[in-house]
């Protein structure tokens, strides 16, 4: 069996390593060049990511992902100001309720793409954007990319984020809506903001404030082993400045009010916004945004697909954004069915069933869990913030 993946992200990359290991042959295709753009900051890892990462990594890289996540998240806090000082008002549990975030731990986002690309050097093509595909009459795939080359095998895969041009040409009657909600979200040393008492008050939860009607979102991610150390003991062909440039930091995130900020300036001119944004909000906020790392500081746009109806499975299937849209935890979604299309790919490639019937199978349980239930409101669990803009 063959398989094309199109994406270098989450899910593309988690799939690609559980066949690579399970002996399938894997091409990932990538639109970005190697260096690209760091896809991201942390990313709050539940029980669905954990599982796909031990299932399909070899265990040194899922070893080297776990040591090096934040420690236990559980609740998410409410702050309020008292006498001047910010103090917890209310900590909710993370209880998994449909729509709603599970207890998970802290990934940084650079650090889990390194993990995630050692050992598929030879099997990702970066630099390389997909355009279309062609069924032929063999029951195989050919895709086409932008350089005019062409790649052909029994599946293709579109794991190519909220825009996927797989999708697009194989599910076109499927729409991805713009909700209107826009957000900065950047990083902070810790040692920056050594003075300021807010990170231990929180310490591994996340944590929220509203103030003069504007709100901040806050987290922090403490490595829970230095990832040098870790990378010596679990998976020294890691290299690079995601491992030795690693530091605890604390991330936040704004919602924009009034008009959008132009993207086209350099990544320090949203950070300024970010700081006007803050402006009305209580001082250690401000001063966690004033001493970020303005490179960092990214815009994103909320988005949503609303559930479609099924379709006939074929040799064409699609994961994570591509298809569906989830509010702050879409990276385990795109774990999982990178975990549940790998377990059915390789029982087809074992001769345990037909490959349309395990491609069929796999689709059934991504459209059943990456769609909200229906008692869910719509405008909670199917939407989120999923796409980066890009300067
Ligand atoms: C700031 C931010 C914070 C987030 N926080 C969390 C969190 O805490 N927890 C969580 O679970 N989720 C979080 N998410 C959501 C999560 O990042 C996404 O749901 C996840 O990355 C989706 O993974 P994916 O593999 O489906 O797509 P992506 O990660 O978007 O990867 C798609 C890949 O396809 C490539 N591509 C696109 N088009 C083409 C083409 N034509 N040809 C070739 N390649 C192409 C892209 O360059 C990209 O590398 C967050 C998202 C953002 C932006």
């Amino acid at each position: 069996m063959r398989v094309i993946v199109i994406g270098a992200g989450l899910g593309g990359l988690t799939l690609a390593q559980g066949l690579h290991r399970a002996g399938i042959d894997v091409v990932v295709y990538e639109r970005d060049r190697v260096e690209g753009r760091p896809q991201g900051i942390s990313l709050h890892m539940d029980d669905r990511g954990a599982a796909a990462l031990r299932a399909c990594l070899p265990h040194g890289h899922a070893a080297m992902a776990e040591a090096t996540m934040g420690g236990a998240r559980r609740e998410a806090l409410a702050l309020a100001e008292t006498d001047g000082r910010l103090t917890v008002q209310h900590a909710r549990p993370l209880d998994g309720a449909p729509g709603t975030a599970r207890p998970g731990r802290q990934a940084d986002r650079p650090l889990l793409r390194a993990v995630l690309l050692t050992g598929l050097e030879d099997r990702v093509r970066f630099g390389a954007r997909f355009t279309r595909f062609k069924r032929r009459p063999d029951g195989t795939v050919r895709a086409w990319f932008a350089d005019g080359g062409t790649d052909t095998a029994d599946v293709l895969v579109g794991a190519d984020g909220i825009g996927s041009a797989v999708r697009r040409q194989y599910l076109p009657h499927v729409r991805v809506l713009d909700t209107g909600r826009h957000m900065l979200m950047g990083a902070t040393p810790l040692r920056a903001v050594a003075d300021v008492g807010l990170p231990a008050l929180i310490g591994h939860n996340s944590a929220a404030m509203r103030m003069h009607g504007r709100m901040m979102a806050l987290g922090v991610l403490r490595f829970s082993q230095p990832p040098v150390a870790a990378r010596d003991r679990w998976l020294p062909a890691l290299r690079g400045p995601a491992v030795t440039a690693a530091e605890d930091y604390v991330m936040w995130a704004l919602p924009v009010t009034g008009e959008w900020p132009d993207l086209a300036g350099p990544p320090a001119e949203r950070w300024h916004r970010a700081r006007k944004e803050a402006e009305a909000l209580h001082p250690d906020l401000r001063s966690i945004v004033g001493r970020a790392w303005p490179d960092v500081t990214v815009a994103l746009r909320g988005a949503t697909i609303p559930a479609m109806a099924a379709w006939s499975a074929g040799p064409v299937t699609v994961l994570g954004d591509a298809i569906h849209a989830a509010p702050g935890f879409g990276g385990n979604l795109a774990m999982q069915d990178a975990h549940r299309l790998r377990d059915a790919l390789v029982q087809a490639a074992r001769g345990e069933g037909t490959l349309l019937a395990a491609i069929g199978a796999y689709e059934d349980a991504m459209r059943r869990d990456g769609f909200p239930a229906t008692d869910v409101p719509r405008e909670k669990a199917g939407t989120g913030v999923v796409a980066e803009r890009r300067a």
